[in-house]
């Protein structure tokens, strides 16, 4: 369903019922300017300020935290993904209940992601049947791991997909995406893009990064029509999303051609190495429009987002901490550590004895190593407001510092302590986006 006449650069009125409004620009340690800086996002359900870690709830709900724990622990904002909920409710339930925040008793902004990585991801298993870590170009690029069914096909219009849940057939466009998170309701969306990995070849990252532009043109002319048809409703901004993989000229160019788009914001997708990171997102900090919110979906390790917050992003999302915190794992100033050892059955001391979260409070290591050994659910409740917490003020410290002109001493004193910790081989995360 191309839109021929649609001009994707012109704006549209009730844009300005969102806003970006910049702060304080980091400085480099030889007093340079950098990308980094402070800012206010202001949605129709309150203000952001970034840099801001935002926390998944994926189906509705920040895993085994009661939305007010999520308040309290001081996370600004909610993530939903628009494929989980599209399967299962319907996304037609969330319209129904008057969108995701008073669906799920969230007061605060809200954003879903487009599902353009889960109906990818799940699909055809991109993350869990490829090794994503080898950088190897040379395979073929609809490579699926032996004995796995490719549940994800993509064409130049849209993606078929099998659901996850049942294997029915689905099918996602640019059209179909915006109207499902239309429905759904959060105050930032995310443009329909396709997922690529380091495994694909340049010529398919080229390929690939065309097939997404012409999406991000559709997905501005049908979030403008909904917008314009669904007017009673709050103003939901769109973020554009930036692929590219590792290659320079590809992360530039996408960015010029999604950033002269009307777009509200971006967000910064796609595989990355972790090496990579900071590089990549600073190509995209120097040529995205500097007014407008930069996202960088799917880090929480401390040392990425040090990294991402220097180079210029503003939000990041992980799940993370709640996975981990399922596992039993926790995090510390001095490194992430596993609950489950034997070591902590007696330890009366709090997850950590410097943080000011309702867990580390009122509750001992012991008491919840012995919840964890019980299979007492309340353990994944207790670990994850402590983890959620940990990252949410780590980014909070971070934006401070910025402020404060204090930044680089942060950032080297957090990792060098954490860094310095004993690493737990049972805990260790690889990169989830
Ligand atoms: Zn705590």
């Amino acid at each position: 369903m191309p839109h021929e006449s649609f001009d994707a650069t012109e704006s549209h009125s009730r844009q300005s019922e969102f806003s970006f409004e910049l702060g304080t620009r980091l400085r480099g340690s030889d007093g340079s300017v950098s990308n980094g800086r402070t800012g206010v996002i202001t949605t129709p359900h309150g203000q952001i300020k970034t840099p801001a870690f935002i926390a998944v709830g994926t189906k509705a709900t920040v895993k085994a935290i009661l939305p007010e724990s999520v308040a309290q622990l001081g996370a600004q904002a909610v993530l939903a993904n628009a494929y989980h909920l599209y399967l299962q409710p319907g996304s037609d339930v969330l319209d129904a209940a008057g969108g995701l925040g008073r669906f799920m008793n969230w007061s605060g902004p809200t954003f879903t992601d487009s599902g353009g990585f889960q109906v990818m991801s799940l699909g055809s298993g991109f993350k869990k049947v490829i090794d994503m870590s080898s950088v190897d170009q040379s395979g073929p690029d609809d490579a699926v791991a032996p004995g796995k069914e490719r549940l994800a096909n993509v064409d130049d219009d849209g993606v078929w997909f099998k659901s996850h849940l049942n294997g029915d057939m689905h099918r996602f466009s640019p059209e179909i995406s915006m109207k499902v998170q239309h429905e759904i309701g959060a105050d930032i969306m995310f443009a329909f893009d396709e997922l690529t990995t380091l495994q694909n070849s340049r010529g398919y990252q080229v390929e690939s990064l065309e097939r997404t532009r012409l999406w991000a043109q559709r997905c501005v002319a049908e979030h403008f029509n909904l917008t314009d048809t669904r007017a009673s409703k709050d103003y939901q901004a769109l973020f554009g999303v930036i692929q590219g993989a590792q290659y320079e000229d590809l992360r530039r160019q996408a960015c010029r051609d999604l950033g002269a788009m009307s777009f509200d914001g971006f967000g910064i997708g796609g595989a990355l190495e972790k090496e990579n990171l900071g590089t990549i997102v600073g190509w995209c900090a120097e040529e995205l429009p500097e007014n407008k919110p930069r996202h960088l979906l799917g880090i929480s390790e401390p040392d990425d987002i040090f990294t991402a917050i220097e180079n210029g992003a503003d939000t990041f999302d992980c799940v993370s901490p709640t996975r981990v915190a399922r596992n039993s794992a926790f995090y510390t100033p001095h490194g992430r550590f596993n609950l489950s050892g034997r070591r902590y059955k007696t330890d009366f001391t709090p997850l950590s004895d410097e943080c000011d979260c309702y867990t580390c409070q009122h509750y001992t290591r012991a008491y919840i190593h012995h919840l964890f050994k019980s299979k007492e659910l309340v353990s994944h409740t207790l670990i994850s407001i402590h983890n959620e917490r940990f990252v949410v003020k780590m980014v909070d410290d971070a934006r401070q510092a910025i402020e404060d002109g204090t930044f680089h001493e942060l950032k080297e004193w957090t990792i060098s302590r954490y860094y310095a910790g004993q690493p737990d081989p049972q805990g260790l995360q690889t990169s989830t986006r």
